[in-house]
C-alpha cells in the first residue's frame, strides 16, 4: 500500500529519507490548522506528523476517520494531540522518547563536570575580573573535585536513568540508583571499536541512595508532589550536589535554595523549573547554581533521531495497513 505522510511541522532530512526508502511519500508542506482536515482527507493522508505548533483536537480527529491511521508527534509531550480520544477511534499515536535519551544523559554530566569545577561561576567572573584579578579568581576556584570514585545516585532508572549511568561508569564512579519499577537493569557500554562492557545495577531504596550519593541526579515522569523535598535533602550527604533535567518541581526548588544557602548542599545543576518559563529570580541569581533553560532533548542529533524513530514506527505500524 501507497502510504501518504504529511509531517505538518517539518521532519529531519534523516527521516524522511528513511520513509522514502520505505517507498512513502512524503510532504513537509505546512498546511493552516482550518485546512488541515480538508488537506488530509483530499490527498489521503494516513499518516499527520506534527510537533508542538500543529494541534491534533476531537473536531479534526472526526472529520479526518476513515482516512488517518497515525498521528506522530516528534518529541516526547502530546499535550497538543488529544491522545485518548484518538485511540478510541482506532488510530495510532506515537511519540518519540528515546530520541532525546543521550542528549539529556550527556547534559546531566555537563553541568556536574562544570560544577565540580565551578565552571558555572567563573564563566561569569573571568569577563569582568580575569583581567585584573586572575591570581585571586584562580585561589577561589582552586578546590574543586574529580567525579572519578565518587557516588552518583540516579532517581529514576529508566531510559535516561540508565544512559547516564553508563557515563559514569566511563568517569568510573560508583552508581546507585532507586526505581521502585525496575527490579535489576543490565547497562551495556559500547565502546568505538566494537568492545563491549556490562554493569549490572539492582535500583536499592531512597533512603539508602541518598545517604551514600555524592551526586544525586533526578530521572523519573513528572510527579504530582516534589519527590526530593525538604526530608530527602536533610538524609543526603554534606556538600553533595544534584541535577535536575526531568521536570521543574520533581526537586522542591525552595528546599533547595534553602539547602544552597545554608551549604548542606554545595550546588545544583538545573535544566528544569517550576515556574517555567519565568523561573523564579532567587534560583536565577544563586551563586550555586548551574542553569540552562530547558534543552536537555535540544541536540542536532537527537533532532535527527526524532526523524528516524518515527520512521520506524510508521514502517511498523504500516506492516498492518
Ligand atoms: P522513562 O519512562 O524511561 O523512565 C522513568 C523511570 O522513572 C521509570 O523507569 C520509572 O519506573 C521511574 N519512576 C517512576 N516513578 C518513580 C519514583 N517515584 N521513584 C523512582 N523512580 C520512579 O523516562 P525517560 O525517558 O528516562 O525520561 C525521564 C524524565 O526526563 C522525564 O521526566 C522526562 O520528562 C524528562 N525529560 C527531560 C528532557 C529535557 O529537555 N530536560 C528531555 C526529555 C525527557
Amino acid at each position: 500500500m501507497m502510504v501518504k505522510i504529511l509531517a505538518n511541522d517539518g521532519i529531519s532530512k534523516s527521516g524522511q529519507a528513511a520513509l522514502e526508502a520505505a517507498g512513502y511519500e512524503v510532504d513537509t508542506t505546512t498546511v493552516a490548522q482550518e485546512r488541515l482536515a480538508e488537506h488530509i482527507n483530499e490527498n489521503k493522508v494516513d499518516v499527520l506528523l506534527v510537533r508542538s505548533a500543529t494541534k491534533v483536537r476531537k473536531d479534526l480527529i472526526d472529520a479526518t476517520k476513515g482516512n488517518l491511521k497515525f498521528i506522530g508527534r516528534g518529541g516526547v509531550g502530546m499535550d497538543n494531540i488529544d491522545v485518548e480520544y484518538a485511540r478510541e477511534q482506532g488510530m495510532i499515536v506515537q511519540n518519540t522518547p528515546a530520541a532525546s535519551t543521550r542528549s539529556v544523559a550527556e547534559l546531566v554530566f555537563a553541568h556536574l563536570s562544570g560544577m565540580v569545577r565551578f565552571l558555572f561561576d567563573s564563566n561569569q567572573q573571568m569577563p569582568l575580573e580575569g583581567e585584573t584579578q586572575f591570581k585571586a579568581l584562580k585561589k577561589n576556584y582552586s578546590a574543586g573535585t574529580e567525579l572519578m570514585g565518587k557516588t552518583i545516585g540516579i532517581i529514576g532508572f529508566g531510559r535516561i536513568g540508565q544512559e547516564v549511568a553508563k557515563i559514569a561508569f566511563g568517569y568510573g564512579m560508583k552508581v546507585m540508583a532507586v526505581d521502585p519499577y525496575v527490579e535489576e537493569a543490565e547497562v551495556k557500554l559500547s565502546f568505538f571499536d566494537g568492545q563491549s562492557v556490562s554493569f549490572k545495577v539492582k535500583p536499592q531504596s531512597m533512603d539508602e541512595v541518598l545517604a551514600n550519593s555524592d551526586f544525586i541526579s533526578v530521572h523519573i515522569a513528572g510527579a504530582q508532589k516534589a519527590l526530593i523535598g525538604k526530608e530527602e535533602i536533610e538524609k543526603m550527604k554534606d556538600n553533595a550536589g544534584i541535577v535536575n533535567t526531568a521536570r521543574g518541581g520533581v526537586i522542591d526548588e525552595v528546599a533547595l535554595m534553602e539547602a544552597l544557602d545554608s551549604g548542606k548542599l554545595k550546588y545544583a545543576g538545573l535544566d528544569v523549573f517550576e515556574n517555567e518559563p519565568t523561573p523564579a529570580m532567587k534560583v536565577l541569581m544563586s551563586p550555586y547554581t548551574s542553569l540552562s533553560p530547558h534543552i536537555g532533548a535540544a541536540t542536532l542529533e537527537a533532532q535527527d533521531r526524532i526523524g528516524t524513530e518515527m520512521a520506524d514506527h510508521i514502517i511498523e505500524a504500516a506492516k498492518g495497513w
